[in-house]
């Protein structure tokens, strides 16, 4: 039997914490929480935080703490959370919100793993990165790829993310530098913390990631 997990997911823009979290919420019958693509979603629906969130993210800034931190805390509160575990991705992005989800949480983390890849690496797999409009599976195009394609798993629009221009990028990986790596000295501290190298192959990189977590005391 595999048991559950308790774990956040650290790692720049790019570094394939999406591909992974899938992967990783697959192999440890999970949810996979990611707090971009539940914000993309609200936007999508042009619900009252769709339309908070939708500018801010295109710019390449941070929403508020205190609206991530309440949008989390209903997640978690979720059945299929609140048993076997979860896999948090793209929160917490601030000391803030670290701090607010140690309060949240009845059983402590796991683990907390930081996807580390180069900065000049992630700022090339960006620029090739692309997204289905409708199901949100991850794509790479490459030079010769036509600019828009339909997607392998559910016939979607395979597209850019409005956020994944050069500024925008630029202004994430900084915001990541300044207000999100704190949180690897924060976990560190804690003794939770395993660096996990994001670069080569997804099954690879996988392997890794599940090596860590067993390491951890997980399996
Ligand atoms: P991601 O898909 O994780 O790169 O998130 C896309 C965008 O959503 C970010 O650039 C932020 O604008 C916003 N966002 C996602 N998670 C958070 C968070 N924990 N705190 C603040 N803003 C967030």
């Amino acid at each position: 039997m595999i048991h559950g997990v308790r774990l956040v997911i650290l790692g720049r823009q790019g570094a394939g914490k999406g591909t992974q979290c899938v992967r990783l919420s697959n192999h440890y019958v999970v949810p996979h929480i990611s707090t971009g693509d539940m914000l993309r979603a609200a936007v999508k629906e042009g619900t009252p935080l769709g339309r908070v969130a939708g500018e801010i993210m295109n710019s390449g800034g941070l929403l508020s703490d205190e609206i991530m931190v309440g949008i989390v805390r209903e997640r978690l509160d979720q059945p299929d959370a609140s048993g076997r575990g979860f896999i948090l991705d793209g929160f917490p992005r601030t000391v803030g919100q670290a701090e607010a989800l140690g309060a949240i949480l009845e059983q402590p983390l796991d683990l907390v793993i930081d996807l580390d890849v180069p900065r000049e690496l992630v700022l090339e797999r960006i620029s090739s990165r692309r997204v289905c409009r409708d199901c949100g599976a991850n794509y790479s195009a490459t030079k010769n790829d036509p600019v828009s394609r339909i997607c392998d798993r559910c016939g979607g629009d395979v597209v850019q993310r409005d956020d994944d221009t050069p500024d925008a990028v630029n202004k994430r990986l900084d915001i990541y530098d300044s207000q999100t790596s704190p949180l690897i000295s924060f976990y560190n501290a804690q003794g939770i913390l395993a660096v996990v190298n994001g670069v080569g192959h997804p099954d690879h990189v996988l392997d890794r990631l599940v090596v860590a977590i067993a390491a951890a005391g997980r399996s």
